[in-house]
């Protein structure tokens, strides 16, 4: 019998990359992977749910479940704190499922520091100018956030280097396949799937 192992598939971009899309669809098409819903002190925005899309809380019950090292990882971003739990992670990879996970630059790093098998995944624009164009398409931004956002767009890219796989979203059918095939040829690497001598002998 082959034991895989679960993987964690961390997802990165600056904000405008069109990774929430990127995410939502990859999990429609790949059902089987778990989707590791964030902690937050940000207030829900309309629509999301509270338990699917994020975990909502005030900032001492997050500061609280930091004293407690309830955390993977945990990084500010935009001014809200945001963490992942250790607990789902372990529970996930324990029962051999694969975990996707849309976190920032600042929590990525400090899971392949704890993960080092993990596969880090950066989502880019086509150009700076384009992402420029989608935020400011969103109506939902202000200007003044706009340009945190872009500033904080330039930080995040300059640390592409730290990733596995860059995907450049110009188009976003051919972003979906790239993820796709990402994370399908990831599953089948020989370090990831557990295998033992006798397990291949009968395989042959
Ligand atoms: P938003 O609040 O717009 O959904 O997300 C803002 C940013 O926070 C995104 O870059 C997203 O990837 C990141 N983020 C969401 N959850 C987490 C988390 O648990 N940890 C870290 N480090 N970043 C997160």
């Amino acid at each position: 019998m082959i034991r895989r192992r679960g993987t964690l598939f961390v997802v990165s971009a600056p904000s405008g990359a069109g990774k929430t899309t990127l995410c939502r669809e990859i999990r429609l098409r790949l059902p089987d992977l778990a989707y590791s819903v964030s902690v937050t002190t940000r207030p829900p925005r309309p629509g999301e749910i509270d338990g699917a899309d994020f975990r909502f809380v005030g900032v001492s019950e997050f500061q609280a479940m930091l004293a407690r090292g309830e955390f993977a990882e945990w990084a500010t971003v935009h001014g809200n704190l945001y963490g992942t739990r250790a607990r789902a992670l372990e529970d996930a990879l324990a029962t051999g499922r694969d975990v996707l996970l849309d976190i920032d630059t600042q929590g990525a790093a400090q899971l392949r520091a704890r993960y080092p098998d993990a596969v880090l995944i950066f989502i880019l624009a086509p150009s700076v100018k384009e992402l420029e164009q989608r935020l400011r398409e969103r109506r939902s931004n202000m200007d003044a956030d706009i340009e945190r956002r872009l500033v904080r767009a330039r930080e995040e890219i300059a640390l592409w280097r730290q990733y596995d796989y860059l995907i450049v979203n110009r188009d976003v059918k051919e972003a979906m396949e790239q993820l796709e095939s990402i994370i399908l040829a990831e599953r089948c690497r020989v370090v990831r799937l557990g295998l033992t001598l006798p397990d291949l002998e009968v395989r042959n």
